[in-house]
């Protein structure tokens, strides 16, 4: 071997030496109170209380923004936090969507009028970019530090509370705190920590929003022959049958909206996002490229997508507490019932559609603390999507104003817990709910014995 190619060799080996010691950057150890992770309507609403009562708190959130699937799924119309002609659901949320209406100079619906069973019309629609950025206003003003692109990858428990290893694009970093918040829709925290989580065999479909412009009169357009069409081009295998999960003519007056299923989209995964996203986009460009055959509508085109496909269901947290199908219609209160929630059950089936079952009149049903802390933990909240409820439940308990009162509720709980060196479970209840009402929030009162 001559010298040229020993140090050649050499020179690769180094460079193989070196590569094999390239890690991502650790940057330097935050110190906090609490941590709530996942920035969803729930993480939101959690983190700014926290801040509010004064809690260090750090936010962690694995996308680009915050708001999860009210912004990235594009599922812009929370609901519900009125009830049968009262608001029922205030506070951080309610104060986050009515700047933002406000801002946008939008209308919000006429609360005061009933609408029965057409309860969407009761929902607000918000400005997406503008709601990412006044949440995250909010947010700063409560003193919350965000941490976007990043996820815990290792929890461990320490003397003091937690110790959280969060793994980011291009760097990790370690998070000491007393309490944790699992705001990530699918119990990841809890997951990480080996606590109980329930899922179900068949997860409940998800839906991809985009929007269309047909740029024709709809009323001019034969809708007999639009849905023939659809039907022949599913037959054919063209079309998916849930590419378009309603009447086509309804689908092209909503602008397409979420008018599809996204067969077993799971958000609990990068593999599982990576597939339902996928799966959306397609669905989504056979159902443009299958629109633009139709005569008439050969100028349709396609205005908006929203960054994910949003997800229904993933995992629920098996809390202290299990809020049943029965205590949800029953609008059952308990001692620590931290707020309300509105909303009809709400189950979707990839083969059956939804057939919403709506609460008796003057039902408004309660989320208990207990919900909000899984089983055998400690110094751990859930709230969100993912808090303990069974199947039925979890369907109407969900939707966003409920995400955004359970988000505040388990903040304070956290913020509190950490302040008195205690679990959120010994957290005196009254002093929770003083918290609580003190942050505009509204709490349903003491059960009378
Ligand atoms: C198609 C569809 C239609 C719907 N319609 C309505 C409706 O009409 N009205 C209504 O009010 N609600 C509706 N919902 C329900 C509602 O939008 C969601 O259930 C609710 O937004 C969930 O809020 P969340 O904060 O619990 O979770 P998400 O909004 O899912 O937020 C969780 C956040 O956590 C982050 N995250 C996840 N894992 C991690 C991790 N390991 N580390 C860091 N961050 C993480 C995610 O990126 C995300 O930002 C609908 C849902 C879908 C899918």
């Amino acid at each position: 071997m001559d010298v040229k190619s020993s140090s050649l060799k050499l020179a690769a080996v180094l460079c193989c030496v070196m590569l094999a010691e390239v890690v991502a950057m650790e940057l330097p150890q935050v110190d906090c109170d609490v941590v709530v992770v996942g920035g969803g309507s729930a993480g939101i609403c959690a983190a700014v209380q926290s801040g509010r009562a004064g809690a260090k708190t750090v936010l962690i959130e694995a996308s680009h923004q915050v708001g999860g699937n009210t912004t990235t799924g594009g599922v812009n119309f929370p609901g519900l936090f009125h009830a049968w002609g009262k608001q029922v659901i205030a506070g951080i949320g309610w104060e986050l969507v009515a700047k933002t209406v406000a801002l946008d100079d939008a209308t919000m619906p006429d609360f005061t009028k009933p609408v029965g069973k057409a309860h969407s019309k009761h929902q607000v629609v918000v400005n997406i970019p503008l709601f990412v950025a006044l949440a995250e206003e909010m947010l700063a003003q409560a003193g919350v530090t965000i941490h976007y692109h990043a996820a815990p990858l290792r929890i461990e428990r320490t003397h003091e509370g937690w110790r959280v290893m969060t793994a980011a694009v291009g760097d990790t970093r370690t998070i000491t705190c007393k309490q944790l918040v699992d705001c990530t829709g699918n119990g990841a925290v809890a997951g990480l920590l080996g606590l109980e989580r329930l899922q179900e065999t068949e997860r409940q479909p998800g839906s991809f929003v985009y929007t269309l412009k047909p740029n024709t009169d709809l009323s001019k357009l034969n809708g007999k022959m639009l849905q023939d069409r659809y039907d022949a081009a599913v037959r054919d295998g063209i079309l998916q049958p849930n590419d378009c999960r309603w009447n086509v003519m309804h689908y092209l007056r909503e602008n397409a909206q979420a008018g599809n299923y996204i067969e077993g989209a799971d958000s609990s995964n990068a593999d599982g996002r990576t597939a339902a996203n996928l799966m959306g986009r397609q669905s989504m460009l056979r159902m443009f490229r299958f629109l633009k055959t139709v005569p008439g509508l050969e100028k349709v085109e396609l205005v908006g997508m929203s960054a994910e496909v949003g997800v229904r269901e993933t995992f629920r947290v098996n809390g202290e507490y299990l809020i049943t199908k029965q205590d949800y219609v029953d609008g059952r209160k308990w001692d620590d019932s931290v707020c309300y929630a509105f909303y009809p059950i709400d189950l979707h089936s990839q083969s059956k559609g939804v057939h919403p079952a709506h609460l008796r009149d003057g039902v408004v049903p309660t989320v208990p603390l207990r919900a909000l802390i899984p089983k055998g933990s400690t110094n751990l909240l859930v709230a969100g999507r993912c808090l303990s409820s069974d199947r039925e439940a979890n369907s109407a308990l969900r939707v966003q104003a409920t995400c955004m009162a359970t988000g505040q509720a388990a903040g304070a709980a956290a913020a509190l817990a950490a302040k008195q060196g205690v679990t959120p479970g010994k957290v005196p209840i009254g002093e929770l709910k003083a918290l609580l009402v003190a942050n505009g929030a509204i709490v349903p009162a003491a059960v009378r014995k």
